[in-house]
């Protein structure tokens, strides 16, 4: 078996790729199949975080449009990112993977808060860490959270899941000869307003020298490649 070259990894998986064939929620399917592969990657030795998004059923920014409050609306987003961490939780364990969720907003009568310390040791022992609740404060976003969580934790790398192959100079659903990078700087994706992350995540990533791998999480095996070091996808450092 290829030995991985990853110890640990921060996995950035948006609400959206829950979605699968959903409107709202979380496919059933794609859950699993997704908890398959962090199953994968983690049977093979990697230690593995995830940062879960919410928008698959709410987001403040969209909820603030609807006359919500924007940040009883962010609250609403941050819970959304704790059900979902308790959906990849429940069926991580159906797999045989141990999982804790750690909160940024305490809930304990359901899950851990997210303590640094307490999340390493889980790592060290092989459980995934699903980390809900984003940073715990309005105007942020999961992709913050990421960043954070995965600089925190000492990552190797933040994978950021998405629904295309990599970072392109356009959207190539709009602008068909638009390129794929292969690699890319922080600042790249920065002036070219490149939808990768939000700009507060790549700034962080880049003041702290975090790199990130922009991959489709919807190619099966693609995870578990990327940890073997194939170059899935575009690398952002
Ligand atoms: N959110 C927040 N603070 C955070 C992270 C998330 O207030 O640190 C809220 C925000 O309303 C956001 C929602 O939670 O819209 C869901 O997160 P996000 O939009 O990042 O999810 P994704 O796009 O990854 O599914």
């Amino acid at each position: 078996m290829t030995k991985p070259v990853y110890k640990r990894i921060l996995l950035k998986l948006s609400g959206e790729a829950l979605l699968g064939k959903e409107d709202y929620g979380i496919d059933p399917v794609i859950l699993s199949r997704i908890a398959g592969e962090i199953a994968d990657v983690v049977n093979a030795g990697t230690e593995v975080a995830v940062v879960i998004g919410g928008g698959n059923i709410f987001r403040g920014a969209g909820l603030a449009e609807s006359g919500i409050d924007r940040v009883t609306g962010d609250h609403m987003g941050m819970l959304a990112t704790v059900l979902n961490a308790l959906a990849l939780q429940d069926s991580l364990e159906s797999v045989n993977i141990d999982a804790r969720v750690m909160s940024a907003v305490s809930i304990h009568d359901v899950c851990e808060d997210y303590i640094r310390r307490r999340a390493m040791r889980h790592l060290q022992k092989g459980r995934v860490v699903i980390c809900a609740a984003g940073t715990g404060n309005p105007f942020f976003t999961t992709d913050t959270a990421a960043a954070l969580r995965a600089i925190e934790i000492g990552a190797d790398i933040l994978l950021k899941a998405t629904k295309v192959d990599g970072v392109y100079t356009a959207d190539p659903k709009i602008e068909k000869d638009a390129d794929r990078y292969d690699s890319l700087s922080y600042d790249e994706v920065i002036e070219g307003k490149l939808r990768v992350m939000d700009t507060n995540a790549i700034v962080l990533c880049r003041d702290q020298d975090m790199p990130i791998r922009v991959f489709n999480v919807f190619e099966e095996g693609n995870l578990q490649r990327l940890v073997n070091g194939h170059p899935v996808g575009s690398i952002v450092h």
